[in-house]
C-alpha cells in the first residue's frame, strides 16, 4: 500500500495556485505532512481523498489511478477532514452507525460489532448514548477518528487532527495514533511540529504549494545543522533587531531572556551552539535560512 503524487499542481478557479508541481511518495506507516497554514496540505489531502481533482499531474493510491478509479479508492479510504460537521443531535452510536452505512457496511451484526469495537478503542463506550453536541472538543475528535477508522481503511487521512485539542488530549491522540497498525498508510497533516515528532516514520514539508523536503525525522533536524544558537540577554533586548537571525523560541525569566536562534554566524557575542531539533529544522526550511536547497 502506498501513494504517489507525480508533478501534481492545483489551481483553484479563483486563481490561487495551491499546489505547484508536487512529487511525493508516501509508503505504508505513519507519514507526517507538515506545513504552515495556507501551504496546500488540505488541498493535497482532498485530492487523495477524491473530494477534488488536481489541475495536472498523476496520482496513484494503492495501485488505483485518480481521478479515474475514485470509486475503488473510496472503498479503502478513511478521512478525517479539517472541519468535521459532527451531527450534534445524534448520539455517538447513531453517528457511527450512519457513517458505517454510508461506507457500505450492510451486514447489521458485523456493523454493530465494528462500531462497538471502535468506540471502545477511542474510549467512548460509556458515553455512546450521549448526544455528540454535548461532547468536549477532545471527545468529538476521538469520535471523528473512530468514524474515519470504520471499515478498516487501508488509507487513513487525518487533516489537522489535533487542532483545538488541549495538551492532555493531544497526548492521548498520539497514543491512539501509535496503536493504528502499520500495514496501512496513515497521513497526518499538521502545522504543529511536535505532532510529527513522536509517531511518524517519514515526513514531508510543504510550503507555498511546494515540497521543501521529504525524508525521515532526522533529515528535518539536519536542515538546521550548524545554525542553532542559544543565548541569554537582558529582557529589554530588542530581538527583532538581531541581524540575519530567526527566533525559534524565547523565554523570559525575571530580567533575563533565554533565546533559541537560527543564524549562519553567531548572532550574539556569547551565543552558544546547540544541537538542532525538529522545530529548528522546520523553521530553517520555512524561512529559507538553509538556502532552500533541501529539495
Ligand atoms: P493548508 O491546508 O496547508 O492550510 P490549503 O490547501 O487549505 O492549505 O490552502 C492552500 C491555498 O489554496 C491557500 O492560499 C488557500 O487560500 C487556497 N484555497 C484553498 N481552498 C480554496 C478554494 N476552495 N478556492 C480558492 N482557493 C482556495
Amino acid at each position: 500500500m502506498d501513494i504517489s503524487f507525480e508533478n501534481v499542481s492545483k489551481v483553484y478557479r479563483k486563481g490561487a495556485k495551491a499546489l505547484d508541481d508536487v512529487s511525493l511518495h508516501i509508503p505504508s506507516g505513519v507519514f507526517g505532512l507538515l506545513g504552515p497554514n495556507g501551504a496546500g496540505k488540505s488541498t493535497l489531502m482532498k485530492i487523495a481523498a477524491t473530494l477534488i481533482e488536481a489541475t495536472s499531474g498523476r496520482i496513484k493510491v494503492g495501485g488505483f489511478e485518480l481521478p479515474k478509479e475514485q470509486h475503488e479508492v473510496r472503498r479503502i479510504l478513511g478521512y478525517l477532514p479539517q472541519e468535521f460537521g459532527l451531527f450534534n443531535n445524534l448520539t455517538a452510536y447513531e453517528m457511527m452507525d450512519y457513517v458505517a452505512i454510508m461506507k457500505g457496511m450492510q451486514d447489521n451484526v458485523k456493523r454493530r460489532a465494528e462500531i462497538e469495537r471502535l468506540l471502545e478503542w477511542v474510549n467512548l463506550t460509556d458515553v455512546h448514548k450521549r448526544r455528540v453536541g454535548s461532547f468536549s472538543g477532545g471527545m468529538k475528535q476521538r469520535l471523528a477518528i473512530a468514524q474515519a477508522l470504520l471499515n478498516e481503511p487501508k488509507l487513513l487521512i487525518l487533516d489537522e487532527p489535533t487542532a483545538g485539542l488541549d495538551p492532555e488530549e493531544r497526548m492521548r491522540f498520539r497514543n491512539l495514533l501509535n496503536r493504528i497498525s502499520a500495514d496501512r498508510v496513515v497521513i497526518l497533516s499538521t502545522h504543529i511540529v511536535s505532532d510529527v515528532a513522536a509517531g511518524c516514520q517519514r515526513l514531508a514539508v510543504l510550503n507555498r504549494g511546494r515540497i521543501m523536503l521529504q525524508g525521515e525525522v532526522e533529515d528535518l533536524k539536519r536542515c538546521a545543522e550548524g545554525m542553532v544558537w542559544e543565548a541569554e540577554v537582558p529582557s529589554h533586548t530588542d530581538i527583532e533587531a538581531l541581524p540575519d537571525a530567526v527566533t525559534v523560541s524565547s523565554r523570559r525569566d525575571g530580567d533575563r531572556l533565554y533565546l533559541r536562534l537560527l543564524a549562519k554566524q553567531p548572532p550574539l557575542a556569547d551565543a552558544r551552539p546547540a544541537d538542532p531539533g525538529l522545530e529548528d529544522g522546520y523553521m530553517a526550511l520555512i524561512t529559507g535560512m538553509n538556502g532552500g536547497d533541501a529539495r
